[in-house]
């Protein structure tokens, strides 16, 4: 059997890739190393609470946007709530309620820094969110890597989002400076912990075109019932459905041409041949599993190391018998004084709501934290010094979950473990447990990333290391286009 695609890995990137490919007729089959799709959107389960393994949160949900135009294309429809606050952040006692509505949430704003120029710069924010977003809908061609890509691009529309360019260029922190809110530690420090998660990159050197998409963000908050293992698992049936196949613990160790195809080989020694391949794995990896030129070239456009991060997690459950439910699923709890061993001044808590006994059963919640840390803080030491910093630094961060909750902590926690970016190495096989894609920055910014095009026949890479990268609906896009690219080249 020859497919016509090969694709390598089932996350959010391969599966969308996979299903689109499948349902326009192709033969496609889907190799994954570990048991279950989703890779950092996936969970695992302990005496049947399941737990995530990383991301939690979906957006692009609304009409006309990215994960909505995907989850309809293959007709599938996730159980997901619309959440309103779409998060609460903590600065200790104090609560900034991130309201959907932006009205509603310029109010809130105010009242909590009490600053000038918040209205001029989240009425910015939005309006550029809003055409960026309608930008990528009217244009599959993104990035552009041949002439006719730069001819599709050149229709009038498109001359609407001229005015968008200049921000691709200029840094959050030159606007904040403009609204007069660059002075502010308060609100600056809430600004670079919502862009640590959503662009991975701080104030000084986020570029406002992507930036403002991560803070507009929370405005769209959806919670996928189970976590966000559930939509990826219906994403896989509608692939199989297709008529796609799906091998699961099939590591792939070596991608090689050979006479005019691709031999996939995996670690349990099967080889399978295609004509096109489409790897789901971050650039980092690919140069281990290449020869040749095709090596050369993965080395040459890997992307930088030094700027990309590493998470670490947290996940616990808790029973109790609260009477009412918290007030939000997302909370960002601030914490200026820093986290061992970890880079963020702030951690990211996922509480499942009461109603979703597909995580966890009525009374008990499974709690998901994560913040951002350097590989560095992992790497190359003992195993003694290793579960030293790792112990430390979860005790420290269940500490300052339970004085942000002490509603929760009276109630004794269960299944409680900490992962580094070892642990997403091992899991998810990324080279150095580097997660969350490429940072987006003014020096490094989105036209400078890899299209996932390569210079080898049929040869494609997608997920969340090449355009326009980080967070599953960045990925989806990015796959989706490829697709359109792939199936027009036919
Ligand atoms: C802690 C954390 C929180 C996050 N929070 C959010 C969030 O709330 N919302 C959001 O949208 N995004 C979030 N993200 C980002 C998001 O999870 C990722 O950007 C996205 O899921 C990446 O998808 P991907 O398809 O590029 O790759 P991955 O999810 O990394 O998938 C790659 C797949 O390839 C498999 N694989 C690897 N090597 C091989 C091999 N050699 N052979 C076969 N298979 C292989 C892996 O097992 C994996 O399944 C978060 C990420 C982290 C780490």
């Amino acid at each position: 059997m020859i497919y016509d695609n090969i694709v390598i890995g089932a996350g959010y990137g391969g599966l969308t890739a996979a299903a689109l490919l499948a349902k326009a007729g192709q033969k496609v089959l889907l190799l994954e190393a570990h048991t279950v799709p989703g890779g950092c959107a996936s969970f695992y389960n302990r005496k049947g609470i399941l737990f995530d393994s990383g991301a939690t949160t979906l957006s692009g949900m609304a009409e006309g946007q990215p994960m909505n135009k995907l989850f309809r294309e293959l007709e599938i429809e996730p159980r997901v709530i619309k959440l309103d606050p779409g998060m609460i952040i903590k600065f200790g006692d104090r609560e900034l309620v991130r309201h959907s509505n932006l009205e509603q949430w310029i109010i809130e704003c105010e009242r909590f820094f009490g600053l000038k120029g918040i209205r001029g710069f989240w009425e910015l924010v939005h309006s550029i969110d809003k055409k960026v977003y309608k930008l990528i809908a009217n244009n599959k061609r993104i990035p552009p890597v041949s002439a006719g890509d730069l001819l599709s691009l050149a229709k009038p529309s498109n001359l609407k989002g001229l005015p968008l360019l200049p921000y691709l260029f200029k840094p959050v922190e030159s606007v904040l400076k403009k609204f007069g809110l660059g002075d502010d530690p308060l609100f600056r420090s809430f600004i670079d912990e919502q862009l640590l998660i959503t662009t991975q990159n701080t104030a000084d050197d986020a570029p406002f075109l992507t930036a403002a998409m991560g803070l507009a963000y929370p405005a769209q908050t959806y919670y996928p019932y189970g976590g966000l293992f559930f939509p990826a698992k219906q994403i896989e049936k509608r692939f199989r459905e297709f008529g796609g196949e799906v091998k699961y613990k099939k590591k792939v160790t070596a991608i090689r041409q050979e006479k005019g195809r691709y031999k996939i080989v995996t670690d349990d020694g099967s080889e399978y041949l295609c004509s096109g391949v489409i790897t789901n794995i971050p650039l980092w990896n690919l140069p281990a599993l290449t020869e040749g030129e095709f090596k050369e070239y993965f080395i040459k456009v890997s992307p930088k190391q030094d700027g990309a991060w590493g998470a670490f997690m947290i996940n616990f459950a808790i029973k109790h018998n609260l009477r009412e439910d918290l007030k939000s699923v997302y909370w960002q709890i601030h914490v200026p004084e820093g986290v061992p061993y970890c880079e963020s001044k702030s951690f990211f808590v996922t509480i499942s709501p009461e109603d979703d006994t597909q995580k966890a059963p009525k009374g008990v919640k499974s709690v998901t934290i994560s913040l951002h840390t350097k590989p560095e803080n992992w790497y190359g030491l003992t195993e003694e010094e290793y579960s030293r910093r790792k112990n430390k630094t979860g005790s420290f961060i269940v500490q300052k979950f339970d004085q942000a909750f002490p509603m929760l902590a009276g109630y004794e926690k269960s299944h409680v473990e900490f992962g580094t970016p070892v642990t997403f190495e091992k899991y998810t096989g990324r080279f150095r447990g580097l997660v969350g894609g490429v940072p987006h920055s003014v020096k490094n910014n989105l036209l400078k990333m890899n299209s996932g095009v390569t210079p080898f026949k049929n040869f494609y890479n997608t997920g969340d290391t090449v355009f326009p990268g980080q967070g599953t609906v960045a990925v989806t896009i990015g796959a989706s286009n490829l697709v359109t690219r792939i199936l027009d080249k036919k």
